[in-house]
């Protein structure tokens, strides 16, 4: 897929300049200009691919960062902010080349204040190494996308990221106090702030977060901490079938039964697990990982109550990992899940959309029956607690693609049926664009360009993205 923009090209010779004047202004060892270079950030972790960008800047500092958007301002050529370019919708992706903004460079965490359970980080720092660093306090910073070895915490608040342990502990925005934002006017900003409480002014914060790098650049976060949980148990369940699976989710949360993870997977991800060596039995249709915490004797009543409820729901077996090995080995598979189904075939688009939980069983049978009907290859695994299923296509043959296209379509008509949104937490980039109307009307679209317009009167700060015309159908 293609990326492309309808925000005006900056012309050969401003391109220029603004490599130019970077490598002046930052010096060359924060400025890549090698085409070689700069074209592994092209791309995201999604089937979108960018424009090869002119220069990337590795930014060490907040000054690096408002002397790049200084340089933006004055050529007229935009900048697309990167973390660590894990995205799935091309949020990362530069649409029409330009600036990449880098940061794997601002990777410090500033603060880890006990106390106040706050953490003050720096946008580049991987979600895996603040976990460890908050962990190893006796704290908790529990969003945990399925990427978390990998993607950043700025990409994480850019995408407002979700994860396994949303269905208990929620999402990103529900972790952000505060941010350092860094306009494309000039301007930097604190918003937000350090407490608990605070309800000044606008929830400017809570506009940023989720904002895909088009209206600032962030600089240091400050999150909200939870005491770490002293004992999870994890539970492993199978089912005749993914709508079967599915009604026994909806049964156990309607028994108040708390799961801090609850992950499905159907029957073609179990194909794909056998196909791997994973002991899976035969007559399972689908399969659930769920998990409870709390102190030891809490959790133990957890699982029992959580296993029973399942039981009774139809489960054709409840396993219980105790093994600490047993349960890594179980997470790894289902983390790894998105790039192992990647290699499955020439190429994959994956959806995240969610429905009301209650109707996710109405969902998985659209997505069974529309591959019956269209013959089109999907398999579908996400986090049923929360109703978000990512629904991935893969094909092989290039003049498959309007038939998959098609399929995405039935898919995102039948999300907006049930009562349901066309992103759960990866956004929507590049490759959701042009979808956005089919579930928001003129006038709110209308409104969120108002408001990019307000912050990023020029267009320079990630050109492309959620709003364009063009992209997914554009190769
Ligand atoms: C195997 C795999 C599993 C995944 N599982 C999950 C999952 O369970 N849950 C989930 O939510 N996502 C998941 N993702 C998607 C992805 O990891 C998330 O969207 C993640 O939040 C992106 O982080 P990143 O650091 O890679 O950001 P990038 O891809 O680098 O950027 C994402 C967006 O953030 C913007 N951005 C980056 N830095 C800044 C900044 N400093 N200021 C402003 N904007 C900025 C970029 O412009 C872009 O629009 C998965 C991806 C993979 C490959």
């Amino acid at each position: 897929v293609i990326a492309s923009s309808t925000a005006l090209e900056p012309s050969a010779s401003a391109r220029a300049r603004a490599a130019l004047l970077l490598e002046q202004r930052l010096g060359p060892s924060k400025v890549a200009t090698d085409p070689d270079v700069c074209a592994s950030y092209a791309r995201d972790e999604s089937e979108a691919v960018g424009r090869v960008p002119d220069a990337v800047v590795t930014c060490r500092t907040g000054d690096d960062v408002v002397a790049t958007l200084a340089v933006a301002r004055e050529t007229g050529v935009p900048v697309t902010p990167r973390a660590a370019g894990t995205g799935r919708t091309g949020g990362a992706a530069p649409v029409i080349g330009g600036i990449v903004l880098a940061f794997g460079g601002m990777s410090g965490i500033k603060d880890i204040d006990r106390r106040e359970q706050i953490a003050v980080v720096e946008p580049g720092v991987v979600l895996a190494d603040l976990h460890r660093a908050v962990e190893a306090e006796g704290l908790f910073y529990p969003p945990d996308p399925n990427s978390l070895e990998s993607c950043a915490i700025g990409g994480n608040v850019a995408e407002n990221a979700g994860g396994p342990r949303a269905v208990a502990y929620g999402v990103t925005r529900d972790y952000v106090l505060g941010l350092e934002a860094f306009l494309v006017g000039g301007a930097q900003i604190f918003c937000g702030r350090r407490t608990r409480k605070g309800v000044t002014g606008y929830d400017v914060t809570g506009l940023l977060v989720g904002s895909e790098g088009t209206l600032a650049v962030f600089g240091d976060i400050t999150l909200r901490l939870v005491p770490k949980p002293d004992s999870v148990g994890t539970l492993l369940l199978t089912f005749a079938t993914a709508r079967a699976a599915a009604e026994a989710v909806t049964a156990v949360i309607e028994q108040g039964l708390p799961m801090r993870c609850c992950e499905l997977l159907d029957e073609a991800t179990l194909d794909a697990l056998r196909a791997a060596g994973h002991p899976v039995r035969s007559d399972a249709g689908a399969l659930l990982i769920v998990e409870v915490d709390g102190d030891e004797a809490l959790c133990e009543r957890r699982v029992e109550h959580v296993g029973g409820g399942f039981d009774e729901a139809g489960a054709l077996e409840v396993l219980v990992a105790r093994a600490g090995r047993q349960r890594d080995e179980l997470w790894s598979a289902r983390r790894e899940m998105s790039r192992a189904v990647r290699r499955m075939a020439k190429n994959k688009l994956a959806e995240d959309v969610v429905v009301p939980r209650t109707v996710l069983s109405e969902l998985l049978d659209h997505v069974r029956r529309d591959q019956e009907e269209h013959g089109v290859r999907s398999m579908a695994y996400g986090h049923a607690g929360d109703g978000n299923l990512h629904v991935n296509y893969l094909w092989d043959a290039d003049d498959e693609r309007p038939r998959v296209e098609a399929a995405i379509e039935r898919l995102f008509r039948r999300v907006v049926e049930l009562g349901g949104t066309l992103s759960g937490e990866h956004g929507i980039g590049v490759l959701k664009a042009p979808y956005l109307s089919l579930e928001q009307p003129a006038p709110l679209v209308t409104l969120q360009q108002d408001l990019k317009r307000t912050f990023d009167p020029a267009g320079l700060l990630n050109p492309g993205k959620i709003f364009t015309g063009a992209s997914h159908r554009a190769c």
